[in-house]
């Protein structure tokens, strides 16, 4: 039974969208060990029914399969509208499903909020800064997006949910929060999920060549899934002034994709090499978040080294792959695949 029935006021009804991904799953158990109960929505287009499988027997937890594009109705607290494929592979596969998920499942978490007078918080992301001009992205900087090209159906599809919950409010009193989230990584990503950390890993734990695009100069900055779960529990907790405008959560430190190959080869004692292949179009050339903000408003900063948190990945993928039987792959970029090793590096 939750608190909540209890009459103890501290436990909420709080739904989760996207609840069977990467992020999702580790929301909610969080969520869940806190005592609340927990609505998980999916359409399982990334996400996986094995991410929360374990959390089922909590008796506060339940999962429901749905589209988030389509309208839906829960009766809750609060809502974390995470529900979008995160990976440039799965949503360059679906741009215009992408774009209605961002959109319309920004609109209907917002609906469900101003009826129920719960709290939304939007994940967006750092792609909402494009291929940035300014160094490391504060907030107030409006960003460098090609609004016509391969990335645009995210990047656009995440700045026009953020868009509409600034127009949702003017018009009604919602009690809104926006997260811009910088590269975060984990167990539970998906073996082919295409993104940099799991494709390294698994590569590397399979022996096989890593692909690192363009030179590998590009940097990014990465952020162990605890640390990012603890600051949108906070950013969801803060007051109205803390928590008005945007936010960054990421973790400043900043490596080149290179760097990252490299590490993940040395901690895996992995004889792979890197093969270079080209670069895909409007791949954001540095990235890393400024957050002063944070900081200051949500007392929030990340505490997993980059090191500490590959070597909990590694240790997922390596108990991953071993269940899995080798069969799933990691997943390319097409136009990255499709062009010939640039060349090779040991
Ligand atoms: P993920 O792909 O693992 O999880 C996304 C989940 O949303 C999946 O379970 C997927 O099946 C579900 N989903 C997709 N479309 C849906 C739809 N129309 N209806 C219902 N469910 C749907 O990705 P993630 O890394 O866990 O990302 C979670 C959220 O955080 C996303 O909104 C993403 O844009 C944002 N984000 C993530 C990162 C990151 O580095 N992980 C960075 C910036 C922003
Ligand atoms: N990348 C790479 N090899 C891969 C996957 C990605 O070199 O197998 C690069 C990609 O070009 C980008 C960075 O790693 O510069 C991060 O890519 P990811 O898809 O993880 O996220 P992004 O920040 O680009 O959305």
């Amino acid at each position: 039974m939750c608190l909540m029935e209890m009459g103890i006021a501290m436990c909420k009804r709080i739904l989760v969208t996207g609840a069977a991904g990467f992020i999702g799953s580790h929301l909610c158990e969080r969520l869940i060990n806190e005592g609340h109960e927990v609505r998980g929505l999916d359409n399982y287009y990334t996400g996986s029914k094995a991410n929360v499988s374990h959390l089922l027997d909590a008796g506060s937890f339940e999962m429901r399969r749905h589209d988030v594009a389509k309208p839906y109705w829960e009766q809750v607290d609060q809502i974390y509208n995470l529900a979008c494929p995160a990976s440039p592979v799965h949503y360059q596969a679906l741009p215009v499903d992408t774009m209605r998920t961002s959109f319309l499942g920004a609109l209907h978490a917002l609906e469900i909020a101003a009826a129920c007078n719960a709290k939304v918080l939007q994940a967006s992301t750092s792609e909402v800064y494009g291929d940035p001009n300014v160094h490391p992205q504060p907030e107030d900087y409006w960003g460098n997006v090609n609004p016509y090209g391969e990335r645009a159906c995210y990047d656009e599809g995440k700045r026009s949910a953020e868009a509409l919950f600034y127009a949702f409010r003017q018009e009604q009193p919602v009690d809104t929060r926006i997260a811009r989230i910088f590269n975060t990584y984990g167990p539970r990503m998906q073996i082919n999920d295409g993104r940099v950390v799991s494709n390294f890993i698994v590569q590397a734990l399979k022996g096989q060549d890593i692909t690192v695009y363009g030179e590998g100069q590009q940097t990014r900055s990465f952020c162990y899934v605890d640390d990012l779960v603890e600051g949108l529990i906070r950013l969801m907790r803060s007051g109205p002034e803390q928590g008005r405008d945007p936010i960054n959560l990421g973790n400043p430190g900043e490596f080149t994709i290179r760097e990252l190959a490299e590490m993940v080869i040395d901690m895996t004692g992995s004889s792979s090499k890197l093969v270079f292949l080209p670069l895909p179009a409007d791949d954001p050339q540095q990235r890393k978040p400024d957050i002063s903000r944070a900081k200051e408003n949500l007392e929030w900063a990340p505490k997993v080294p980059l090191k500490d948190g590959l070597a909990k990945t590694i240790d997922y993928f390596d108990h991953a792959l071993s269940k899995d039987g080798q069969v799933s792959e990691p997943v390319r970029l097409p136009n990255a695949a499709a062009g010939a090793p640039l060349s090779l590096a040991g």
